[in-house]
């Protein structure tokens, strides 16, 4: 697909894009096969020209800082749109109120949050992803989520056609978001943050220090890759049916944090997913307890 590309994408947008680019090079993972394009968008306004002008038939998928995906060692057919670096605004908009492109680091909305002194923004220190990616999987940590302070989004269609949606419109739970509409990508969000006069950089030094202290920070992985089944904890599920250290290829379960997978440097997309299906059989055998994946799995088998 990548030649056919080649000639439907514009000469506008072609500064911009990049093809058969390796999708290892933007996965915390580093694992995954090439996209057939790779976009960074400028502007939200180039962007919805880039839809409105790709061809209905060709595939579009997103991605943010591949801080929550895995992408399978033959990549992702059509193009990859990425928000990092492109859409990059972060403004407060009122005493309380906050805007941010999708594109933004959720830990630069936590740095600079404290110098607003919008305390609850702290949680997204250490989430490694987008405002993009955190609203797509409502992120949150130390007792903070995102979609409670969310106001209203800016979305983006298949067709480049752009709106706002209210937040009441979303239904949002424990990593998980369900839009009122298929089909609809983040662009830009406004969040609203109480005022808390305690919170500092100090703050967040201190729960980045909590991070280091119980999960494998620096190591290649998408953090925890099961989300918690009701009432108890899946690194304790896994930790207990004696897996941490089990390798698969390059692919091991941290002896730090069971619910981390570490790509050891070797790891291929193939060895971490047969780990994911290992662990989760093991646990269902030992505990009876099937875990899911936080992470989304996406793309072709090499
Ligand atoms: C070391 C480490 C620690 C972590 N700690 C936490 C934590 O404490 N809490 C937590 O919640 N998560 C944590 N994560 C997971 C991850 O950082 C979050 O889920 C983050 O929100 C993903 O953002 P991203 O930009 O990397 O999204 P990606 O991984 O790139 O994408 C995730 C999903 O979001 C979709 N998406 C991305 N951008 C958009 C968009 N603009 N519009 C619509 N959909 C979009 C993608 O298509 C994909 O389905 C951690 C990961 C690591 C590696």
């Amino acid at each position: 697909m990548t030649a056919a590309l080649e000639t439907v994408i514009g000469a506008e947008f072609l500064p911009h894009v990049r093809f058969d680019e390796p999708l290892s090079r933007h996965t915390s993972w580093h694992v995954g096969g090439p996209a057939d394009a790779f976009y960074t968008p400028t502007s939200a306004d180039e962007l919805a020209r880039f839809l409105a002008a790709l061809p209905g038939e060709c595939p579009v998928h997103w991605l943010g800082l591949g801080s929550n995906v895995l992408v399978r060692d033959g990549g992702l057919r059509g193009v990859v749109i990425s928000l990092h670096l492109g859409l990059d605004r972060l403004e407060r908009i009122g005493p309380t109120r906050v805007h941010a492109d999708a594109g933004v680091p959720c830990a630069r909305i936590a740095r600079q949050c404290a110098k607003w002194l919008l305390g609850p923004a702290e949680f997204f220190a250490g989430i490694p992803g987008t405002v993009g990616g955190a609203l797509a999987m409502n992120a949150g940590a130390w007792g903070g989520e995102t979609w409670p302070h969310v106001v209203e989004v800016d979305v983006v269609d298949r067709r480049g056609a752009r709106r706002t949606r209210a937040a009441g419109e979303y239904r949002y739970g424990y990593r998980e978001v369900r839009a009122p509409a298929a089909g609809e990508w983040f662009i830009a969000v406004r969040f609203e943050f109480a005022p808390r006069p305690g919170a500092t950089a100090e703050t967040i030094k201190h729960l980045l220090v909590r991070r280091r202290e119980t999960q494998p920070i620096g190591a290649w992985s998408c953090g925890s890759t099961f989300t918690n089944p009701p009432g108890d904890h899946a690194a304790r599920l896994i930790d207990a049916a004696g897996l941490k250290g089990c390798r698969i290829g390059g692919a091991v379960v941290s002896t730090k944090h069971a619910n981390f997978l570490i790509n050891e440097g070797s790891a291929t997309a193939a060895d971490i997913e047969r780990l994911i299906g290992y662990v989760q059989a093991e646990v269902e055998r030992r505990h009876g307890v099937r875990l899911t994946p936080e992470v989304r799995i996406v793309g072709e088998a090499a």
